[in-house]
């Protein structure tokens, strides 16, 4: 393979960078040309791309965001948006494509797949909602950048004897509250994959006071409940002073840890060298710490399964 390209799609997450930056020196390394493609699928569709050197993936590992920009496009679920964006590829003599983003991102790379262009695809995502992988490149900065603004709120917490109600991210996937739960030590947790009782949330929130305990955090997913709803139910079942902060998409941006960094370099390299070695229809990520590929179709039909345990064991902790 002589020249392959690299895009990113769907939502921005802390990594993506250094996952553009993997694929770029891994390519040049191996004797290819890379080519950026702007905008995800749109900037396919619109033969936005420029040529990609060492130089320009210089001092990006440490940025938020993704240089390449992204987006949704809604045309390239569209047979003929796909035939565009084959036509591009195979114009400017691609002959492989390495695409960042998450699940509907790679139906798009499935679908190029099916049309004979070789893809890979690299889970890049804060929800960490996608499965067959230990975990999507962008979490670890967002539970990180989570906790940080909860440790913040907890002093305030304290010093005001307030309930605070967290909205934090994740649309189908509890994951990031579940981490932010255990790791903030909040007394509930609410996520779209488990039932919750509010009524019990309170009767938690009573037995604290009972024993001394003046302020307390709940945790919400946004897919689970809305944070204000749930702040209005509890000031309006218990009396006590509840505050909501809804974290939103501070969680989305700022430089990535060094674990996002360290996978995104990992599947970034072991993208190119799948491509390099006719490797197609694939996501790459690690399962139990190693680098595995798995078919997009494997991915696309295994459900999630999030890890319950550290669900249960915020519950337990925080009894
Ligand atoms: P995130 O998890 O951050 O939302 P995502 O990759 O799942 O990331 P989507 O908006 O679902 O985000 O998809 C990104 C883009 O991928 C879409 O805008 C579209 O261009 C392309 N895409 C999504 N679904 C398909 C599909 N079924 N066929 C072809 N392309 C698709």
């Amino acid at each position: 393979m002589r020249k392959i390209a690299v895009l990113t799609s769907g939502g921005d997450a802390p990594g993506m960078n250094a996952a553009i930056r993997a694929v770029v020196r891994t390519a040049i390394y191996h004797g290819m040309e890379v080519v950026g493609i702007l905008r995800g699928y749109s900037g396919l569709m619109q033969e936005e791309m420029m040529p990609m050197t060492l130089g320009s993936v210089a001092d990006i590992i440490q940025r938020g965001g993704t240089i390449l920009y992204t987006a949704r496009c809604e045309a390239f679920k569209q047979p003929e948006g796909q035939a565009r964006g084959l036509e591009v590829l195979r114009k400017h003599g691609i002959e492989g494509l390495v695409v960042i983003g998450g699940d509907g991102s790679f139906r798009g790379a499935q679908a190029l797949h099916k049309l004979g262009m070789p893809t890979i695809g690299i889970p890049g995502t804060i929800d960490n909602d996608i499965p067959c992988c230990d975990v999507t490149i962008g979490f670890d900065t967002a539970v990180n950048t989570a906790i940080e603004a909860i440790d913040k709120i907890r002093d305030t917490a304290t010093s005001h004897d307030r309930t605070y109600v967290v909205e934090v991210m994740g649309r189908h996937a509890g994951d990031i509250a579940m981490y932010v739960g255990l790791a903030g030590g909040a007394e509930s947790v609410l996520i779209p994959e488990a039932p919750y009782d509010l009524d019990e949330v309170i009767r938690k929130l009573e037995r604290g006071v009972a024993r001394g305990k003046k302020h307390s955090i709940i945790i919400v997913a946004e897919g689970a409940a809305s944070g204000i709803e749930i702040g209005k139910y509890l000031a309006e079942h218990t009396g006590f002073e509840v505050r909501v902060t809804v974290l939103g998409h501070i969680q989305r941006g700022g430089a990535p840890t060094a674990r996002d960094r360290v996978l995104a370099s990992q599947l970034g390299a072991a993208a190119v060298e799948l491509l390099r070695d006719n490797v197609s229809g694939k996501m790459v990520g690690t399962r139990n710490g190693v680098v595995q590929a798995v078919d997009f179709d494997t991915v696309f039909t295994t459900p999630r399964q999030p890890d319950m345990r550290l669900y249960d064991l915020a519950n337990i902790l925080s009894i």
